[in-house]
């Protein structure tokens, strides 16, 4: 990986900062951070032609954040919370899956893991 990728466009040598794929089923063009390596029907831009980018009639342009995984911080934190929360407000398990502990007033408590679920009066 040694040599600098270059515009594709005709008559431009500036370096190419984003890859323009056209993806023909869907008559859409892409364009998304600089390809790894080159696909069919991929083209590598410089920022100028990428601004200036015209699909073909009838298509759709789609822009790519370069990279977005390295942005926002990841969502699985988010949903590992989402879940736990999910799994605290979950109704009491049937009896046969809990623990069996009842006091005479009717409180049920229930132990899922290591969460306890208290009934509230
Ligand atoms: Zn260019």
């Amino acid at each position: 990986m040694t040599s600098a990728r270059r515009c594709s466009r005709t008559a431009c040598g500036r370096p190419a900062v984003n890859t323009l794929t056209y993806v023909y089923a869907d008559q859409t063009a892409v364009l998304g951070p600089l390809a790894t390596y080159a696909e069919p029907h991929a083209y590598d831009l410089c920022e100028a032609h990428s601004e200036r980018l015209s699909a073909p009639r009838g298509w759709e342009v789609m822009r790519l954040a370069p990279d977005p995984s390295t942005l926002e911080p990841s969502s699985d934190d988010l949903l590992a919370l989402a879940d736990a929360v999910r799994e605290a407000a979950r109704p009491a398990a049937p009896v046969a899956q809990t623990d069996g502990l009842q006091t005479e007033t009717g409180r049920e408590t229930t132990r899922r893991g290591h969460l306890r679920v208290l009934s509230s009066d």
